[in-house]
This record gives C-alpha cells, structure tokens and sequence, in this order.
C-alpha cells in the first residue's frame, strides 16, 4: 500500500506548506468546499472510518450526534496529547505532514459546522509546537483558514494549545477541563462533549490521526477508502513499533495487517535473532500477548477477541531478556504518578498495586501477594470514573494470567533471575 499519512516524510521540507501544495495538498478541501457538507459527511459514512485515538468508535456516528444538536457554536478538538507509553504514532503527522492535520481539521470543521478548532498539544512535544504554529500561519496567509475560506463562504480559525504533561489530558473530557484552564481531570457522561463539550458547546474530540485521513477520504471516496484494510475497520493505520525488533519505527500499514507480520515482515524480527517472550499489542495500557498469542489481524475487532485492544497500535516487542515482573512494575509505578486521583479505586488501587510490585520485584515479595494484587484489582475493574484505573488493573491482571510463574519465581527465590543475568 502506498503511503498517505506519511507521505513525504523523507522530504527535509515536508512540513513546508509549497512541498504539501506540490503533491497535491489543499486539494481535497477545495474538493470538500465545492461540495454540500451533507454530501461529505455521506462520504465519511461509505468510508466506515473509526476514531484512531484508541475506542474506534465510528467516526460518522459521533460527527452526526454534534451535527444534530442546534447549538452554536460547535467546537472542533484535536487530541494531540500523545502521552500513552509506547506510541509515537501521531509524532510524525505533526512534526512532518502538518499540514495534512489542517487540512483534515478544516475539512471537518466544514462537515459540522465548527468555526473553532484547537489542536491540544502534549506537553512534551516543544518541536511539535513550533511547527504547527508555522504551518498554521502558511495556512491563514494562503486563505486556507480564517474567514470565506477560499471564497467559498466557510470560516475557521485554528490554534495550538499545549498540555502541562498529565497524561489523564488525553481522556476527551479532561482535555476540555484542561482546554478551559482547569485542572486536567475527568467530567461524568453523560452529558457526552458532542452536546456538551468546551464551553458547554458540541465539540468534537478526535485523534491526530483520524482528522489526517479525511484528506485521502476526499482524495478516494468513501467507497475505495472502504476497501483498505479490514472489513469491519477500514483504511490505513500507523502502529508504532518500540521494544527487541530489528527495526524500530512508524509503519504506515492497512488496518488489519496481522501483528506476526508487522513484527517479523515489516520489523526484521526479534533484535539480535533473540526469541520473542511477549507483545503489549496497543500501548501499555492494553493487555499483553505472549509469544503464541501474536497470529492476529491488528484491528478494533479481533484484538479484542483475542484478549486485548488495539488501543494507539503502539507495539511493544519484548524478547526473553525482559522480566515481566518488572515490566507489570514500571507500568504501575506510571499509572500511580499519573492517576489524578478523583477516585478512590484509582487513586488508592494503583498505589497499592505498585507497592506491592515494588515489593516483589525487588526480592520482598510474600506468600499471597499474587492473590493480593488479583483482590486489588478487582475492587478496581468496573468501578473507576474513567478508563485509567480499568486500564492499570487490567496490566496487572493480563501479566498474572500469562507469566504467573515469574510472580511465583520472584516470591520464593527473593529475587530476579533475570535481571541478575543482566
Ligand atoms: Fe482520575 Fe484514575 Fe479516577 Fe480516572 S480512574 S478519574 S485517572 S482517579
């Protein structure tokens, strides 16, 4: 499949705006533009894209509920806060293509009848920053934001807003608390952000990503957009690889691409012709896979059914070398630091599991620990205001079911054998 969310990023001038125009950029929103907003929310119905942000919820769907509310104005929100260990995916759209980012934004932005966007920016992406303030600007000197966009009557104003780190900013609803100038914790939904999001206005929150595919959706159609990738969740998808493989990277791939070939076809294989020990499939909130668990299509359908979530499509590999005590430990002591501690089961639960890895990992680990962090866990799952308490818990619970023995090995020899060997 031809590259279309990474196309030109080889090119040094690639977020220039000449270089976008040149391989035919800006072109599918004067398509979009020439056209009834009706007509194109048609097309992004055909295509069946789903939100790249983690939920896959269809994106259609979600644009139709702010469409149908009669309040104005609508808001429209990047979810830039890329802040899930182990992806990258969004980076490269932003730092080198982001231009394709605003010309999706501003083709949505016409589809729902939003004047406003923001792009809410992690914290941690200052380079990120510089160059989307400059691709905006190119934008709004070329008429293509702002006021009677190209003449066609349409206006929309676009902005960066940078986050303070919390990764609780990625969850929509925080994002808006944060977006308002208010502590970055979570809202009840109901109400959902499509009727009350910023400023108690439908907004719309979407990922980097999926806005990035509305330019190839004009540029194809819904309909051959369709075709890409699997069935159920079509198009292209961007995973980001880390971890034991040959080579590490953003791969642009069809949604759907089985996991074994994107880590031994696309990737090279284990690092050093090491022997695969596990896979977290989609971020490292997402449940692990071991070894014989990786023959399955990469798509929000069946990574579920085979016992975890797609999640960012960040691909963590890890090789024998690597102690999953220890992994299950490092994602704790993360979600305990980043917990922002609204609710108890969170707040206290994902102190808990961490002392108690803490404890294990490091050689004082007690007869019934495993059955201490199983009890934890359960006083968490289902029971916490949003889905990063559900997410920790569901690490820990992932690790115990597939590599109990390195818990047991750990409590009753007091220590890592692994990292000895290391
Ligand atoms: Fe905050 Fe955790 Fe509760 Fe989410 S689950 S609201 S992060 S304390």
């Amino acid at each position: 499949m031809e590259n279309f969310l990474l196309r030109n990023i080889d090119n040094p001038n690639s977020a220039d705006i000449g270089e976008y125009e040149k391989s035919g950029g800006y072109k599918n929103l004067t398509r979009a533009l020439g056209m009834e907003a009706a007509e194109v929310l048609e097309e992004v119905k055909a295509s069946g894209l789903r939100g790249r942000g983690g939920a896959g919820f269809p994106t259609f769907m979600k644009w139709n509920f702010a469409k149908a509310d009669p309040k104005f104005p609508k808001y429209l929100l990047c979810n830039a806060d890329e802040g899930e260990p182990g992806t990258f995916k969004d980076r490269p759209i932003l730092e080198k293509n982001p231009h394709l980012l605003i010309e999706g934004m501003a083709i949505s932005g016409y589809v729902l009848g939003a004047e406003h966007g923001y792009i809410y920016l992690r914290g941690e992406y200052p380079a990120a920053k510089d160059i989307l303030e400059a691709a905006i600007k190119q934008a709004y000197e070329k008429n293509l934001l702002g006021d009677n966009i190209l003449g066609k009557g349409f206006n929309f104003s676009l902005a960066v807003h940078q986050g303070a780190g919390a990764y609780i900013c990625g969850e929509e609803t925080a994002l808006i608390e944060s977006l308002e100038g208010k502590k970055g914790q979570p809202r009840t939904k109901p109400p959902f952000p499509v009727n009350v999001g910023v400023w108690d206005m439908p907004t719309i929150v979407n990922n980097v990503e999926t806005l990035s595919n509305l330019p190839l959706i004009m540029e194809i159609g819904g309909e051959a957009y369709s075709k890409i990738g699997s069935e159920e969740c079509p198009g292209p998808k961007l995973f980001c690889v880390s971890g034991f493989v040959e080579k590490p990277g953003v791969y642009e791939l069809p949604m759907g691409t089985n996991l074994k070939d994107i880590i031994y076809k696309h990737c090279g294989g284990i690092k050093n012709g090491g022997k695969l020990k596990a896979v977290i499939p989609g971020g490292i909130s997402t449940p692990v896979f071991p070894a014989d668990g990786i023959d399955c299509a990469m798509d929000f359908v069946a990574v579920p059914k085979a016992g975890s979530m797609l999640g960012s499509g960040a691909v963590i590999v890890m090789d024998e070398s690597v102690c999953m005590v220890k992994v299950t430990y490092r994602a704790l002591k993360f979600f305990e630091h980043e917990s922002c501690g609204k609710c108890v089961p969170c707040r206290e639960g994902t102190d808990w599991l961490r002392k108690i890895l803490e404890r294990i990992e490091n050689g004082f680990g007690r007869e019934g620990d495993i059955e201490l962090l199983l009890d934890v866990v359960k006083v968490m799952i289902g029971r916490t205001f949003c889905p990063l308490g559900d997410g920790a818990a569901g690490v820990v619970t992932a690790m115990i079911k597939h590599f109990r023995n390195e818990f047991e090995e750990h409590i009753s020899t007091r220590k890592c054998k692994l990292s000895e060997a290391n």
